[in-house]
């Protein structure tokens, strides 16, 4: 990283790119050795040619970024970084990185404890070792404390302050002191700070030199804060910039609090085009062109004859082409594009993994199938097994939240911070290929098996948690009134995800994969597509593990009968039964899972595509009522 003004230092520290994304993008605090930055919006991000990057292409994903932050943004940038730092620490290198700032801007002398604002010119600032960004600091120059030639390390006062809506600022410390008022005694007074350590800081004491007044900080803590902080001033110090009327009661941090910054990101898998993405593309393209106002489809003969746009259209049949006339239709009626667009990027990738051809192989994405079909052992869990050979995922960062982490159930409900002062024309994105398993269950076990629980007690639990779980979170967030069981994944997917955190841990079990390398998409049925019922498994972590082949291999005959025996078997029992076991949620609960915990089926965050939530066991396998179960015999 490097700051932006010269004045204080060039290059501070070396974050890999990747991490420069999910843990420390845009707006989060970074703690460095001696000192926190604050990684600055992308108005400040050196975008000119020494920046070494090039754009990463992923139309898909640029589709939906757009959808979501407006079609100014043209471009997915890798964070810059250029290789040669190790071997020449002055060379270009050193001048390429992401611009930080100081923050919070208030140090405290680890001598005298004299606490002062970085404007104050009290401190000194020292990072003359190009070879060791991560010696810089800043220094108490007059200490009167001083002894010998050392100078007295400063070091950030570790408070600040945050609220809902992803602002972030420094803690008042003069006002607070003062009770809310200004010195009486001076216009920029003294201030110390007498700091014991401890976690909440339950014990920092604030005084005044220049009057007198003393303040603990836990007079700023919970409740009392609530009392005894001045509101939100609504300000993005990543940007420079105050947002004005923010409601929210400002929380106190500290810094290298977890839930000072949560990313919020959008990925796609490289998928090359199928026959059908292709028509449903054309028929955007063309929608105005007489696509749109197709009355019906006897007309479509006259229209290839007669109609020139319709010269695009030869390679599919008429059912075809009105099939995607229709479809396309229904999601104008529906009236949300947007958040179609948003959540439409799985639709390319379960049309590629379900096509009965595989794609030509390419360096982002190969495809394979057993010869021999799925083995005929596993024949009543899976319908197709596709060795993913080679795939490639972009992730682009669209914002962050502060507090709470964005939801991905409910994107409106925890207010997005942005990455850039005005509508931003590129976002940050990174890069990582990998290998994964795509496994298919049989539809028909799949609806039989809906029609057998959907009048169930478990599932009528689950779904009236959802319901209080949306109606608790929802209480001061969102201003009307919406469906209260708006996006409920449905039945179907709390199994398909169950089995893949079964398959998930086998796999970390077996193959010592962590299992926080894995992740997983689930496929499962939509309204326009209710057949949907695929799982992939997958690897695409920077620098992931092991060597490339090893998850593939999983999905050979005997390894995978091995894999899904042992998975479904351990599915029977958890440690924590029959506490585990009997776990339903009941009002007033309102969590969001049945027969699943630590032991059993949660996986990491980084692994799981919904934060541990619509698990249930004894939806895969027999546990207490064997009729729920989508599997009630075990290979
Ligand atoms: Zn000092
Ligand atoms: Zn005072
Ligand atoms: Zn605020
Ligand atoms: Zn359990
Ligand atoms: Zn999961």
């Amino acid at each position: 990283m490097a700051a932006t003004s010269d004045r204080y230092f060039r290059r501070v520290g070396a974050v890999r790119p990747s991490h420069l994304m999910f843990t420390s993008g845009v707006g989060a605090l970074v703690d460095l050795p001696n000192f926190a930055v604050l990684v600055r919006g992308l108005d400040d991000w050196d975008t000119g040619p020494m920046a070494g990057y090039v754009p990463l292409t992923e139309p898909r994903l640029l589709k939906a970024v757009q959808g979501t932050l407006g079609d100014t943004v043209k471009q997915l940038r890798p964070a810059p970084w250029m290789p040669g730092i190790d071997s020449n620490p002055a060379g270009p290198a050193s001048k390429v990185g992401v611009p930080v700032m100081p923050f919070p801007s208030w140090m405290r002398c680890t001598v005298c404890d004299q606490l002062a604002p970085l404007d104050s010119q009290i401190f000194g600032f020292e990072n003359d070792k190009a070879r060791k960004p991560h010696d810089a600091h800043f220094f108490h120059a007059d200490c009167p404390r001083k002894r010998s030639g050392r100078k007295p390390l400063a070091v950030p006062a570790r408070f600040v302050l945050a609220c809902n809506d992803g602002h972030l600022d420094d803690f008042p410390y003069v006002n607070f002191v003062h009770k809310g008022t200004g010195c009486p005694k001076a216009s920029h007074p003294t201030l110390k700070m007498d700091d014991r350590g401890g976690n909440l800081g339950a014990n920092v004491a604030l005084m005044c030199v220049s009057c007198g007044e003393k303040r603990n900080i836990r007079d700023a803590l919970g409740r009392r804060g609530e009392e005894n902080l001045p509101r939100c001033r609504g300000r993005h110090p990543h940007l420079g910039t105050f947002e004005e009327g923010c409601e929210r009661d400002p929380k106190v941090l500290v810094i290298g609090a977890s839930n000072q910054w949560f990313p919020e990101t959008l990925s796609a898998l490289y998928v090359p085009p199928t026959d059908a993405g292709e028509l449903a593309d054309k028929v955007v393209q063309y929608w105005d062109q007489g696509v749109g106002s197709m009355p019906g489809r006897e007309y479509l003969r006259y229209s290839r004859e007669n109609v020139p746009a319709f010269r695009e259209f030869t390679k599919w049949s008429d059912e075809e082409i009105w099939a995607a006339i229709e479809q396309r239709r229904k999601i104008l009626e529906e009236g949300r594009p947007e958040e179609k667009r948003r959540t439409d990027l799985r639709t390319a990738e379960w049309e590629i993994f379900t096509s009965p051809k595989e794609p030509e192989p390419s360096d982002d994405f190969a495809l394979r199938r057993d010869p021999d079909g799925v083995p005929a052992e596993l024949k009543e869990i899976f319908s197709d097994v596709v060795q993913v050979e080679r795939l490639r995922e972009v992730r682009a960062l669209i914002g962050f939240t502060r507090l709470d982490a964005p939801d991905p159930d409910e994107p409106d409900l925890v207010k997005r911070a942005p990455l850039a002062k005005d509508r931003p024309t590129w976002v940050p994105a990174s890069e990582v290929r990998g290998e994964g398993i795509f496994l298919r269950v049989p539809e028909r076990l799949l609806q039989e098996w809906e029609e057998r629980v959907e009048e169930s007690d478990a599932l009528d639990k689950h779904r009236e948690a959802y319901k209080r779980f949306r109606e608790n979170r929802q209480s001061d967030r969102l201003p009307a009134p919406t469906d209260p069981m708006r996006g409920w994944p449905g039945a179907r997917y709390i199994a398909l995800h169950t089995l893949s955190h079964l398959l998930i841990r086998t796999i970390a079990l077996e193959c010592g994969y962590s299992s926080a390398s894995l992740s997983e998409l689930i496929y499962s049925g939509t309204e326009d597509d209710p057949n949907r019922s695929g799982i992939l498994i997958y690897t695409a972590v920077p620098d992931a593990e092991g060597t490339l082949g090893g998850l593939v291999s999983l999905a050979e005959p005997d390894a995978l009968v091995r894999l899904t025996r042992r998975a479904l078997a351990d599915a029977r029992r958890c440690s924590s039964d029959p506490l585990c076991a009997d776990r339903l949620p009941e009002a007033p609960e309102d969590f969001l899972h049945g027969a699943a915990c630590h032991v059993c089926l949660f996986v990491s965050e980084t692994t799981c595509e919904r934060g541990n939530r619509f698990l249930d066991r004894r939806f895969v396998v027999p546990i207490d009522d064997p009729s729920l179960a989508l599997f009630p015999a075990v290979p």
